[in-house]
Protein backbone atom coordinates (compact mmCIF):
# COMPACT_ATOMS: atom_id res chain seq x y z
CA UNK A 1 0.00 0.00 0.00
CA UNK A 2 1.63 3.56 -1.16
CA UNK A 3 0.34 6.73 0.44
CA UNK A 4 2.09 9.86 -0.61
CA UNK A 5 1.91 12.74 2.13
CA UNK A 6 1.77 16.41 1.24
CA UNK A 7 4.06 16.79 3.28
CA UNK A 8 6.71 14.90 1.01
CA UNK A 9 4.99 16.15 -2.63
CA UNK A 10 6.60 19.73 -0.91
CA UNK A 11 9.92 18.38 -0.87
CA UNK A 12 12.07 18.27 -3.66
CA UNK A 13 14.61 14.84 -2.83
CA UNK A 14 18.18 15.66 -2.33
CA UNK A 15 20.31 13.23 -4.05
CA UNK A 16 23.55 14.04 -3.05
CA UNK A 17 21.70 13.57 0.61
CA UNK A 18 20.52 9.97 -0.59
CA UNK A 19 16.91 10.76 -0.11
CA UNK A 20 14.35 7.99 -0.86
CA UNK A 21 12.22 8.22 1.24
CA UNK A 22 10.01 5.38 2.74
CA UNK A 23 6.00 5.84 1.44
CA UNK A 24 4.86 2.04 1.62
CA UNK A 25 2.91 1.83 4.81
CA UNK A 26 2.98 -1.68 4.94
CA UNK A 27 7.07 -1.81 4.92
CA UNK A 28 7.06 1.22 7.25
CA UNK A 29 4.62 -0.54 9.91
CA UNK A 30 7.31 -3.96 9.70
CA UNK A 31 9.85 -2.14 10.51
CA UNK A 32 7.93 -0.16 13.76
CA UNK A 33 7.17 -4.06 14.28
CA UNK A 34 10.43 -5.79 14.23
CA UNK A 35 12.14 -2.57 16.82
CA UNK A 36 9.26 -3.02 18.97
CA UNK A 37 9.95 0.45 21.06
CA UNK A 38 9.21 0.08 24.41
CA UNK A 39 8.31 3.25 26.57
CA UNK A 40 11.43 3.05 28.72
CA UNK A 41 13.23 3.34 25.30
CA UNK A 42 15.83 6.22 24.27
CA UNK A 43 15.47 5.86 20.58
CA UNK A 44 17.89 7.81 18.08
CA UNK A 45 16.62 7.50 14.55
CA UNK A 46 19.29 8.67 11.83
CA UNK A 47 17.45 10.53 8.46
CA UNK A 48 13.85 11.06 9.92
CA UNK A 49 13.54 12.52 6.46
CA UNK A 50 9.88 13.63 6.05
CA UNK A 51 9.07 11.70 9.49
CA UNK A 52 7.93 8.05 7.74
CA UNK A 53 9.64 6.30 10.90
CA UNK A 54 9.39 8.94 13.15
CA UNK A 55 5.91 9.39 13.26
CA UNK A 56 5.46 5.97 14.76
CA UNK A 57 8.74 6.36 16.85
CA UNK A 58 7.60 9.43 19.34
CA UNK A 59 4.59 8.06 19.79
CA UNK A 60 6.14 5.11 22.06
CA UNK A 61 9.38 6.01 23.36
CA UNK A 62 10.74 7.62 26.36
CA UNK A 63 12.95 9.93 24.13
CA UNK A 64 13.21 10.44 20.71
CA UNK A 65 16.74 12.37 19.13
CA UNK A 66 16.84 12.79 15.41
CA UNK A 67 19.95 13.27 13.48
CA UNK A 68 19.27 15.17 10.09
CA UNK A 69 21.81 16.40 8.23
CA UNK A 70 18.97 18.70 6.03
CA UNK A 71 18.36 22.04 7.27
CA UNK A 72 15.28 22.09 5.07
CA UNK A 73 14.41 19.12 6.26
CA UNK A 74 15.48 19.32 9.76
CA UNK A 75 13.39 22.77 9.96
CA UNK A 76 10.32 20.94 8.74
CA UNK A 77 11.09 18.36 11.62
CA UNK A 78 11.27 21.15 14.16
CA UNK A 79 8.02 22.61 13.95
CA UNK A 80 6.34 19.27 13.52
CA UNK A 81 7.44 17.78 16.48
CA UNK A 82 9.68 20.50 18.95
CA UNK A 83 6.93 21.04 20.97
CA UNK A 84 7.16 17.79 22.32
CA UNK A 85 9.30 17.50 25.28
CA UNK A 86 10.71 13.99 24.70
CA UNK A 87 11.78 15.17 21.53
CA UNK A 88 15.48 16.45 20.36
CA UNK A 89 16.30 17.49 16.95
CA UNK A 90 20.42 17.33 16.04
CA UNK A 91 21.04 19.21 12.83
CA UNK A 92 24.35 17.50 11.44
CA UNK A 93 26.20 15.11 9.82
CA UNK A 94 25.68 11.60 11.54
CA UNK A 95 29.29 10.27 10.76
CA UNK A 96 30.46 13.15 12.89
CA UNK A 97 28.01 12.87 15.45
CA UNK A 98 29.34 12.45 19.05
CA UNK A 99 27.05 9.95 20.23
CA UNK A 100 28.82 9.37 23.28
CA UNK A 101 26.85 12.91 24.58
CA UNK A 102 23.66 12.23 22.66
CA UNK A 103 23.24 8.55 25.17
CA UNK A 104 24.32 11.21 28.09
CA UNK A 105 25.19 7.57 29.56
CA UNK A 106 21.96 5.85 28.99
CA UNK A 107 21.37 3.13 27.05
CA UNK A 108 20.26 3.95 23.06
CA UNK A 109 18.73 2.41 20.22
CA UNK A 110 18.92 3.22 16.84
CA UNK A 111 17.10 3.45 13.80
CA UNK A 112 18.12 4.71 9.86
CA UNK A 113 16.82 4.81 6.89
CA UNK A 114 19.94 5.49 5.87
CA UNK A 115 21.83 6.77 2.51
CA UNK A 116 23.92 3.86 0.87
CA UNK A 117 26.99 6.17 0.49
CA UNK A 118 27.12 6.63 4.36
CA UNK A 119 26.12 3.32 5.58
CA UNK A 120 29.42 1.60 6.32
CA UNK A 121 31.34 4.52 7.33
CA UNK A 122 28.58 5.28 9.72
CA UNK A 123 28.57 1.60 10.97
CA UNK A 124 31.90 1.85 11.58
CA UNK A 125 31.58 5.33 13.57
CA UNK A 126 28.95 3.43 15.46
CA UNK A 127 30.99 0.41 16.61
CA UNK A 128 32.94 3.03 18.75
CA UNK A 129 29.98 4.03 20.50
CA UNK A 130 28.32 0.13 20.79
CA UNK A 131 29.01 0.41 25.25
CA UNK A 132 26.06 2.70 24.53
CA UNK A 133 23.84 0.97 22.23
CA UNK A 134 21.28 -1.70 23.07
CA UNK A 135 20.84 -2.73 19.40
CA UNK A 136 20.35 -0.98 16.10
CA UNK A 137 18.08 -1.33 12.88
CA UNK A 138 19.06 -0.08 9.59
CA UNK A 139 17.37 -0.34 6.36
CA UNK A 140 20.05 -0.64 3.73
CA UNK A 141 21.31 -1.75 0.32
CA UNK A 142 20.81 -5.56 0.26
CA UNK A 143 24.36 -6.48 -0.59
CA UNK A 144 25.01 -4.08 2.33
CA UNK A 145 23.22 -6.79 4.72
CA UNK A 146 24.32 -9.24 2.60
CA UNK A 147 27.99 -8.68 3.44
CA UNK A 148 26.94 -7.69 7.24
CA UNK A 149 25.62 -11.10 7.71
CA UNK A 150 28.03 -13.54 5.51
CA UNK A 151 29.27 -16.63 6.68
CA UNK A 152 32.69 -17.78 6.07
CA UNK A 153 33.53 -18.82 2.46
CA UNK A 154 30.25 -17.00 1.35
CA UNK A 155 30.86 -14.66 -1.76
CA UNK A 156 29.98 -12.15 0.43
CA UNK A 157 32.17 -12.82 3.61
CA UNK A 158 34.60 -9.97 3.67
CA UNK A 159 36.41 -7.01 6.36
CA UNK A 160 32.76 -5.75 6.73
CA UNK A 161 31.18 -9.08 7.92
CA UNK A 162 34.66 -9.88 9.94
CA UNK A 163 34.32 -6.58 12.27
CA UNK A 164 30.99 -6.34 12.25
CA UNK A 165 30.35 -9.93 13.64
CA UNK A 166 32.81 -9.71 15.75
CA UNK A 167 31.43 -6.80 17.83
CA UNK A 168 27.27 -7.62 16.72
CA UNK A 169 25.28 -10.15 16.67
CA UNK A 170 23.73 -9.76 12.97
CA UNK A 171 20.06 -10.43 11.94
CA UNK A 172 19.07 -10.04 8.09
CA UNK A 173 15.18 -9.09 8.70
CA UNK A 174 13.63 -8.96 5.35
CA UNK A 175 13.74 -7.08 1.76
CA UNK A 176 12.15 -4.16 0.89
CA UNK A 177 11.91 -3.45 -2.70
CA UNK A 178 12.30 0.06 -5.10
CA UNK A 179 8.81 0.75 -5.06
CA UNK A 180 8.93 1.45 -1.41
CA UNK A 181 10.59 4.44 -1.77
CA UNK A 182 9.84 7.98 -3.35
CA UNK A 183 11.98 8.32 -5.34
CA UNK A 184 12.74 4.38 -6.09
CA UNK A 185 16.12 3.57 -6.02
CA UNK A 186 18.16 1.65 -8.51
CA UNK A 187 18.69 -1.10 -6.20
CA UNK A 188 16.86 -3.52 -3.32
CA UNK A 189 17.09 -3.09 0.11
CA UNK A 190 16.78 -4.63 3.21
CA UNK A 191 16.22 -4.37 6.91
CA UNK A 192 18.83 -5.88 9.24
CA UNK A 193 18.61 -5.87 13.17
CA UNK A 194 22.72 -5.35 15.08
CA UNK A 195 22.73 -6.27 19.05
CA UNK A 196 26.49 -5.54 20.28
CA UNK A 197 27.87 -8.26 22.30
CA UNK A 198 27.72 -7.29 25.70
CA UNK A 199 31.22 -9.10 25.39
CA UNK A 200 32.81 -10.50 22.27
CA UNK A 201 32.52 -14.26 22.48
CA UNK A 202 35.90 -14.39 21.05
CA UNK A 203 38.26 -11.63 22.81
CA UNK A 204 41.28 -10.28 20.28
CA UNK A 205 43.56 -8.90 23.30
CA UNK A 206 45.24 -6.44 20.90
CA UNK A 207 42.08 -4.96 19.10
CA UNK A 208 44.31 -2.41 16.60
CA UNK A 209 46.29 -5.55 15.59
CA UNK A 210 42.96 -7.51 14.84
CA UNK A 211 41.71 -4.40 12.93
CA UNK A 212 44.61 -4.07 11.00
CA UNK A 213 45.32 -7.85 10.18
CA UNK A 214 41.36 -7.67 8.80
CA UNK A 215 41.84 -5.34 6.56
CA UNK A 216 45.30 -6.32 5.33
CA UNK A 217 44.04 -9.87 4.33
CA UNK A 218 41.00 -8.52 2.59
CA UNK A 219 42.85 -5.84 0.96
CA UNK A 220 45.07 -8.88 -0.55
CA UNK A 221 42.17 -11.41 -0.85
CA UNK A 222 43.69 -13.72 -3.62
CA UNK A 223 46.34 -14.02 -1.28
CA UNK A 224 47.44 -16.88 1.23
CA UNK A 225 47.48 -15.57 5.07
CA UNK A 226 50.91 -16.27 5.20
CA UNK A 227 52.04 -13.85 2.07
CA UNK A 228 49.16 -11.54 3.69
CA UNK A 229 50.79 -11.89 7.21
CA UNK A 230 54.29 -11.42 6.08
CA UNK A 231 53.30 -7.23 6.62
CA UNK A 232 53.86 -7.91 10.39
CA UNK A 233 55.82 -10.65 11.12
CA UNK A 234 58.81 -12.70 9.36
CA UNK A 235 58.63 -15.40 11.94
CA UNK A 236 55.89 -18.21 11.05
CA UNK A 237 56.78 -20.73 13.21
CA UNK A 238 54.25 -20.47 15.95
CA UNK A 239 51.70 -19.30 13.42
CA UNK A 240 52.51 -21.94 11.49
CA UNK A 241 52.18 -24.73 14.40
CA UNK A 242 48.83 -23.09 15.34
CA UNK A 243 45.63 -25.11 13.99
CA UNK A 244 45.12 -22.29 11.24
CA UNK A 245 46.09 -23.25 7.83
CA UNK A 246 48.48 -20.54 6.36
CA UNK A 247 47.75 -22.02 2.75
CA UNK A 248 44.08 -20.78 3.20
CA UNK A 249 42.42 -17.51 1.51
CA UNK A 250 40.63 -15.30 4.38
CA UNK A 251 37.89 -15.29 3.12
CA UNK A 252 37.68 -19.05 4.33
CA UNK A 253 38.45 -18.17 7.93
CA UNK A 254 35.52 -17.22 11.01
CA UNK A 255 35.76 -15.03 13.02
CA UNK A 256 37.10 -17.07 16.01
CA UNK A 257 40.21 -17.97 13.83
CA UNK A 258 40.72 -14.43 13.00
CA UNK A 259 40.87 -13.51 16.54
CA UNK A 260 43.25 -16.69 17.26
CA UNK A 261 45.38 -15.82 14.30
CA UNK A 262 45.51 -12.00 15.86
CA UNK A 263 46.52 -13.52 19.03
CA UNK A 264 49.24 -15.62 18.07
CA UNK A 265 50.56 -13.02 16.14
CA UNK A 266 50.50 -9.98 19.38
CA UNK A 267 53.23 -12.75 20.83
CA UNK A 268 55.37 -13.22 17.85
CA UNK A 269 55.70 -9.39 17.52
N1 LIG B 1 13.88 8.12 7.28
C1 LIG B 1 13.29 8.71 6.09
C2 LIG B 1 12.43 7.68 5.39
O1 LIG B 1 12.57 6.49 5.72
O2 LIG B 1 11.63 8.06 4.55
C3 LIG B 1 14.37 9.25 5.14
C4 LIG B 1 15.34 8.22 4.62
S1 LIG B 1 16.43 8.83 3.36
C5 LIG B 1 16.98 7.30 2.66
C6 LIG B 1 17.91 9.27 4.25
C7 LIG B 1 17.79 10.48 5.18
O3 LIG B 1 19.07 10.68 5.81
C8 LIG B 1 17.48 11.79 4.49
O4 LIG B 1 16.55 12.50 5.26
C9 LIG B 1 18.82 12.53 4.43
O5 LIG B 1 18.70 13.92 4.37
C10 LIG B 1 19.47 12.05 5.72
N2 LIG B 1 20.94 12.06 5.70
C11 LIG B 1 21.77 11.86 4.65
N3 LIG B 1 23.06 11.89 5.03
C12 LIG B 1 23.05 12.12 6.37
C13 LIG B 1 24.07 12.28 7.33
N4 LIG B 1 25.37 12.17 7.01
N5 LIG B 1 23.72 12.52 8.61
C14 LIG B 1 22.40 12.62 8.97
N6 LIG B 1 21.38 12.49 8.09
C15 LIG B 1 21.70 12.24 6.81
Amino acid sequence: MKTTSPQQSRHRARKRFGQNFLVDTHIINNIVAAINVKPDDHVVEIGPGLGALTDALIKVARHLSVIEIDKDLAERLDRRYAHQKHFTLHCGDALKTDFAEISSGQAMRIVGNLPYNISTPLLFHLLSYRVSISDMYFMLQKEVVDRLAAPPGNKNYGRLSVMMQYHCQIQALFKVPPTAFNPAPKVTSAVVRLIPHYEPPHIATDLDLFERLVKICFQQRRKTLRNSLKVFTEDMVELANSNIDLGARPETLSVAEFVSLSNLLSKTM
